[in-house]
């Protein structure tokens, strides 16, 4: 499948100058990432390893308080610009990477020195200092064979309206302090279990900048061959207020709270590898997690890589061609565009702080970051990272479709007890998983439509590997015009959308023509935007970017070589 048309290029990442001299401080650390260790020398004294072991930890175990205290001490050193103090024991970017280094010490002391901390020092000049570095902690695998790693990541550093601004109180509490204490507090709750892959526990310097610090790891775990399953990244997820200029898609009306919901940003169509792992997220939320909580979250699946002009920490890791994504808060105190006159928010400001002392009697008593919604996104990003840590391997599939019955044959590195089929037709998520007990079945599918299966294996613990890329079908139907045609212009997705939506054309047979596109009109037939496509055998997907706050409904049609070949309706909301 293919992006063809990019109507808004999010983040650009290109940078005059990079870093250099990238080099790990602890070279156990690096050997474990690169797979040359003997897994018995990190071994627990008692090996825990069931998947509903690690779910009932995650849920019992990370706990608000030591996040509380964790975020009070990282607002302590005042300011974490990348460009800040380097010196000073108590304030600056020095003093708040050697705490967080000897956090992840003090955690590897309580559990038998298994977690190794380090450093990933690089050269690069940001904000007038030349070197930098990104504080991270190794928790070695059970397994060799595979060892690839899976990275929980967050971005250590601050600022404030300048952006090396190295003086003012930069406490990013929300950005990214709360991110920073949810790796911190995973890093000591999952130390006590055992995974077959090694975890990264990462902290990264230089994201306000340009990304600096995770495109330096990016490039290291590339440059080294350490293979990575997947990164998920925190950023800005604590807070639970609504600011007036939250970036879209984001949250309304100013004030709002919402404690229950967070949002799973990443890169691509909706059959691409990235959301595949949101979906994974999601599915391991709801399998393992869900039935032991008191309060059940939202995860909802967003259609852009990050918010509107905004990025983060796990765009260099997709761009090195690794499976990404990034949490983030439903609310957002801001959109962080200091540059505007009048901007009242919190984030890039001294404004994003832990919380108020409103009775003045030295104590914060009104808090901005909530430490009981920031647990429960630590759970959720633990649980799914230590599934995919434990979980086995992606197996490849082939289907055939005769009717409305689909045959799927899946083809694996061993015999597992079972396999799951993801089913997609219509929106991000599945609509059904189905459980094989063996590595062929048949689905049978009640409508016409096209459909996006992935397949994934199950161990003998019930844990899903990641699933594979999607293969698209198509359940025919005499009623449909566009299947006669042989091609199809599927519903927007999503529909109703806040701002954007991915078109689909799904062409069933290879065709000649000179010139398409998708025209967007308004009611009254006025053109809006036309998007010219490049139509393929397959899914072929654009991303219509509509905009803020333009509600409304309207059409789109196919239009090839001068014919409408397809006209749908969609619609704006808020
Ligand atoms: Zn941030």
């Amino acid at each position: 499948m293919k992006i063809f048309f990019s109507f808004f290029l999010l983040f650009t990442m290109c940078s005059a100058y990079s870093q250099t001299n990238i080099i790990s401080t602890n070279l156990t650390a690096e050997q474990v990432m690169i797979g040359d260790y003997d897994p018995a020398a990190f071994s627990a004294p008692i090996l825990l390893n069931h998947p509903d072991t690690i779910a009932n930890g995650l849920n019992t175990n990370v706990n608000p308080d030591s996040l509380h205290i964790y975020l009070e001490k990282l607002g302590s050193f005042q300011n974490r610009n990348s460009g800040s103090d380097t010196v000073s024991s108590i304030k600056g970017i020095g003093a708040a990477r050697r705490w967080v280094y000897q956090k992840f010490q003090e955690i590897s002391a309580s559990y038998n020195n298994r977690l190794l901390p380090s450093y990933l020092q690089f050269d690069l000049s940001i904000c007038g200092v030349g070197q930098h570095k990104n504080v991270f902690a190794v928790l070695p695998g059970l397994d060799t064979t595979d060892h690839s790693v899976v990275i929980i990541e967050s971005h250590l550093d601050s600022r404030c309206e300048g952006l090396c601004d190295t003086i003012c109180l930069a406490q990013g509490s929300d950005d990214n302090g709360s991110g920073t204490a949810l790796v911190i507090e995973l890093a000591r709750v999952m130390s006590s279990y055992s995974f077959n892959h090694t975890i990264v526990f990462l902290t990264n310097i230089g994201e306000e900048q340009g990304l600096y610090g995770s495109e330096a790891f990016a490039d290291y775990v590339q440059g080294k061959g350490i293979g990575v399953k997947a990164v998920l990244n925190n950023d800005i997820v604590g807070g639970v207020l609504c600011g007036y200029t939250s970036s879209p898609p984001s949250c309304s009306p100013f004030g709002d709270i919402d404690s229950t919901q967070v949002r799973l940003f990443s890169y691509g169509g909706f059959n691409s590898l990235h959301k595949g792992l949101v979906r994974f997220i999601k599915l391991e939320y709801k399998e393992q997690l869900l039935p032991l909580v008191d309060v059940p979250m939202t995860l909802s699946m967003m259609t852009s890589e990050d918010r509107e002009g905004r990025g983060g920490d796990h765009i260099p890791f997709r761009e090195h061609g690794i499976l990404a994504m990034r949490f983030t808060s439903a609310n957002e105190n801001g959109n962080a565009d200091v540059a505007d006159t009048g901007y009242i928010d919190n984030q890039h400001t001294s404004r994003d702080v832990l919380g108020y002392d409103t009775d003045f009697d030295g104590l914060l008593d009104s808090f901005l970051v909530d430490f009981n919604y920031l647990a429960r996104n630590a759970a959720i990003n633990g649980n799914a990272a230590s599934m995919a840590a434990i979980g086995p391997k992606t197996p490849t599939f082939a289907l055939t479709t005769g009717g409305n019955q689909v045959d799927v044959i899946i083809t694996a590195d061993q015999s597992y007890p079972q396999y799951r089929v993801g089913v997609r037709s219509l929106t991000y998520d599945w609509d059904s998983v189905y459980t094989f007990s063996s590595a062929a079945g048949a689905i049978t599918l009640s409508a016409a439509g096209t459909y996006y299966l992935s397949t994934a294996t199950v161990d003998t613990n019930g844990v899903e590997s990641l699933f594979s890329g999607e293969i698209a079908t198509t359940i025919t139907s005499v009623n449909d015009p566009g299947t006669k045609r042989g091609i199809q212009l599927l519903p927007a997705r999503p529909n109703p959308a806040d701002e954007s939506t991915m078109i689909t054309v799904n062409v069933l047979q290879p065709m000649d023509y000179k010139i398409a596109s998708i025209r967007v009109l308004d009611t009254n037939g006025n053109l809006v935007k036309e998007l010219i496509v490049k139509l393929e055998k397959g899914i072929n997907e654009a991303l219509y970017h509509h905009g803020y706050n333009a509600s409304g409904t309207y059409l789109y049609a196919l239009v090839i070589d001068g014919a409408i070949v397809e006209t749908q309706k969609m619609i704006f909301g808020k």
